[in-house]
């Protein structure tokens, strides 16, 4: 069993409202393979709301307390982040999920790269932060993309 980012199987979980829809996505979770789950909206975010991104390293440090979160215009939202990721750590452990498959380049789903903290579209290395706590707690977290170039 896997979780699933709820935007790439078409929720309108995005910070603008939107979402990051793909049919091979939603095949999974109607055939029972999938469960989706947002974990900016269950740690506690509006939906639409104001973009984040890492101001640090990555999705590690700020589990580790040396990175933050912060909002495009300066607030911290990075307790909101944290909690969404133990959320995430709940839902993987009640369904029995060994994997999840997240969107990429997110501050809270990316697994290959996320945005650099300048908010100017820049991309840099690193997890987001609900992929990096599923990852530290044993869960083969899969980028979204990566998935749609090995299976599409
Ligand atoms: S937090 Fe993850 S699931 Fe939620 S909208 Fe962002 S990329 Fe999609």
């Amino acid at each position: 069993m896997m979780i699933i980012s709820a935007c790439l199987v078409g929720f309108n979980t995005r910070y603008d409202g939107k979402n990051s829809f793909h049919v091979v996505f939603e095949d999974l979770v109607k055939r029972g393979k999938a469960i989706p789950f947002c974990p900016e909206q269950a740690g506690g975010l509006p939906t639409p709301r104001m973009p984040s991104e890492i101001i640090g390293e990555g999705g590690h440090e700020v589990i580790e307390g040396k990175a933050k979160v912060l909002t495009r215009d300066g607030k911290d939202v990075t307790e909101n982040f944290l909690k969404g990721a133990r959320e995430a750590l709940k839902l993987a452990t009640l369904i029995g999920a060994d994997t999840a498959i997240l969107k990429s380049k997110s501050p809270s789903c990316g697994c290959k790269y996320i945005y650099d903290g300048r908010f100017c579209g820049a991309l840099k290395k690193g997890m987001g932060v609900t992929a990096a706590y599923l990852k530290s707690h044993g869960i083969k977290v899969i980028d979204s993309d990566e998935y749609l170039n090995e299976f599409c």
